[in-house]
């Protein structure tokens, strides 16, 4: 049984950059739908017991199409979710440090350039999804953007997202309206380095 990460913080300690009745919405009905959905199709599919990283990473083995489908969206959507919201924090580490900074120094140059490079992605991005940081095993980082709840996992890219920025509307419009670079600009003043630096630490072990 897939569970939503819990929380580390009220629903309004993200303010003013993402509003309290966003994170409500997004996290109470958005999040939870997903993952119930995915449970559901889980189970249908027999794939309890496997990590939702095993499930979007062997997609082509589900033979029934619509199932397929539901377990990509919704397994993304499920999986997205738990990244994006655990990413977050009202007093985030402004930068990231060790390992993943020398990293992101010798492929991007710095890490407003990269913060540059996830905007542009972020703002390219036409219609709903996401843009990316990932890192595979060998410890290379990639940016990515994604339509709808696919990721680099279920993309079948060998990388495993550790920044995950999510550009569907119901993420910033009740705040931002069309707005969608403010949202962009703002998600990085809450974006807590630490935890992409644990995301990073997990997947090159
Ligand atoms: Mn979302």
């Amino acid at each position: 049984m897939f569970e939503q990460v819990k929380l580390t913080y009220g629903a309004d300690a993200l303010e003013p950059y993402i509003d309290t009745l966003t994170v409500e919405t997004h996290y109470g009905k958005h999040h939870a739908t997903y993952t119930k959905n995915f449970n559901d199709a889980v189970a249908k599919a027999g794939l309890e017991g496997k990590s939702a990283e095993e499930i979007l990473a062997s997609l082509d083995s589900v033979a029934d199409e619509s199932l397929r489908k539901a377990l990509r969206n919704n397994g993304g959507g499920y999986y997205n979710h738990n990244l994006y919201f655990e990413s977050f924090s009202p007093s985030p580490a402004k930068a990231p440090t060790g390992a993943l900074l020398d990293k992101i120094n010798e492929k991007f140059g710095s890490v407003d350039a990269l913060k540059e490079e996830l905007t542009k992605l972020a703002t390219g991005q036409f219609g709903s999804g996401w843009a990316w940081l990932s890192a595979n095993k060998a410890g290379d980082l990639m940016t990515s953007a994604s339509p709808n709840q696919d990721n680099t996992i279920s993309e079948g890219k060998g990388y495993i997202p550790i920044i995950a920025l999510d550009v569907w509307e119901h993420a910033y419009y009740l705040k931002y309206k069309n707005l969608r670079p403010d949202y962009i600009k703002n998600f990085f003043e809450i974006l807590d380095w630490s935890k992409v630096e644990e995301n990073y630490k997990r997947i090159i072990g």
